[in-house]
């Protein structure tokens, strides 16, 4: 090796190593050449003890796409996947929903040589779902003002102005509030929230606003349970943003005293799949469909029916059937945005709304998920059950002002998916039933 082939690759090895994103090199069977020490630190956590150093197989449980999509791409060069997300665990409520996502782009470099950079995009994800909470308050906002109450706390954090519809909601009087903190509100059982009042404030100092569900103490009533959303008033100073007070906003939720939490999951979610149900997504869609009409956002539906599902019943039994349900539900639930839903609308029929997407959109997504449905087996047994889905795609048009005829649109256009062979995604334009 000339001295000059020699430096070369030490600048080249030292740009590796302080790579500030994970690089791996694979073989087309997914072998590991080079790896460098980032993607290492996110790979390991997912190595499973009798795996060899191959990508594909660290990466099946939880991307299995990937080996697929090398396998399909025919050009000798170019990008592979882009900002594949990469769900590796859920969020739970203890990790604040903080997901394990990694984003994976993968580039075919020549015949037998790809890269792969990964990156831990968990922290974005968590901020693009409580964007998307914040969203669905915020909508909700528009649609009932009666039952909020306003708060104004100064830079430090005491109670220093209070509306009459405060006083009426908590049964605290002005006196009793004013100079106060928040913790006068700490319910005498909080059994619901474990950050503190000085957290919430600095959370929603770190991103503009935070917004907290749990019982709240009243005066002389039952404690009730309750949102908060406190938001940041600052002042754009020369070189920073200084804080000058707070707005809080308490929006009584559900007067019942069990947990409010578990029957809003009970009246919003199917017990089967955990997907949002018929009546939450009809709820949802037709609250879209206002933003619609008002905003002119473009928003889009996907249908989705498994394929010859009945067989899968009818050979491995309706237990079977329903782990295939739960799967496909879990399947295409992660490659969703926050502000998506995704409901079970029949026995094995899903529905997707999409706000702010267009049909192009719409198509992307239920291509991506058709190949997602494709890829995936279920194990039961010793067996691997394989299904395939079709779909329908459509985008409201200006006069959908309720969900009805852009669901029937998409249904449409899914039979026309079925009638077509299956597994495939069939658009409809304005109500029509073109085809691909
Ligand atoms: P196609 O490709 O035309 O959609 O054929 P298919 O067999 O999927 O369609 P069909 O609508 O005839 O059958 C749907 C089957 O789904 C029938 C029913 O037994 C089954 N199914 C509905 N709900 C459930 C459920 O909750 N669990 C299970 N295991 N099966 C269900
Ligand atoms: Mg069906
Ligand atoms: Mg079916």
């Amino acid at each position: 090796m000339s001295a000059e082939t020699a430096t070369e690759n030490e600048l080249l090895l030292q740009f590796l190593y302080a790579c500030p994103v994970g690089l791996v090199e694979i073989e087309a069977d997914g072998a590991i050449g080079m790896i460098n020490p980032l993607a290492m630190q996110l790979m390991v956590p997912l190595m499973r003890p009798p795996q060899g150093m191959n990508f594909f197989d660290i990466m099946e449980p939880y991307a299995p796409e990937l080996r697929n999509l090398v396998e399909e791409f025919t050009a000798l060069h170019g990008e592979v996947c882009s900002n594949l997300r990469i769900f590796i665990s859920p969020g739970t409520k203890q990790s604040g929903y903080l997901a394990h996502v990694l984003s994976c782009t993968l580039v075919r470099l020549a015949a037998d040589r790809f890269m792969a950079t990964l990156s831990d995009v968990s922290k974005v994800v968590a901020q693009e779902r409580r964007l998307g909470e914040a969203e669905v308050w915020f909508s909700s906002l528009l649609d009932g003002v009666s039952d909020f109450a306003v708060l104004s706390l100064d830079a430090q954090g005491l109670i220093d102005g209070v509306s009459a519809s405060a006083l009426r909601q908590t049964g605290f009087s002005n006196e009793d509030l004013l100079g106060k903190t928040l913790d006068v509100f700490d319910s005498p059982t909080p059994a619901t929230s474990a950050v503190t009042v000085t957290e919430q404030i600095s959370l929603a100092c770190r991103d503009g606003w935070y917004l907290i569900e749990g019982w709240q103490k009243r005066k002389d009533l039952p404690a009730d349970w309750c949102q908060r959303l406190i938001a940041v008033r600052s002042e754009e100073g020369e070189e920073d943003r200084t804080v000058t007070g707070y707005t809080v906003i308490l929006r009584e939720v559900v007067r019942q005293k069990h947990d409010a939490l578990e029957l809003k999951q009970m009246l919003t979610r199917d017990h089967l799949t955990g997907a949002s149900n018929r009546a939450h997504f009809f709820e949802i869609a037709g609250r879209e469909c206002s933003r619609f009409v008002r905003y002119g956002h473009s928003l889009s539906v996907v249908a989705l029916d498994i394929d010859h599902f009945k067989s899968v019943n009818d050979t491995y039994g309706h237990a079977a059937g329903d782990k295939v349900l739960r799967e496909v539900s879990r399947r295409c639930m992660v490659l969703l945005r926050p502000a998506d839903t995704f409901a079970r609308v029949g026995g094995e029929e899903f529905m997707v709304l999409l706000p702010g997407t267009d049909l192009r959109g719409a198509r992307l997504l239920a291509e991506r998920l058709r190949s997602a449905l494709e890829n995936m087996t279920v194990s039961y047994g010793n067996e691997m059950i394989t299904v395939t889905g079709s779909f329908g795609c459509a985008e409201a048009v200006p006069d959908t002002s309720s969900p009805a005829p852009l669901m029937e649109s998409a249904d449409r256009a899914l039979y026309n998916a079925k009638q077509m062979g299956r597994n495939m995604v069939v658009l409809a334009v304005a109500g029509e039933v073109p085809g691909e």
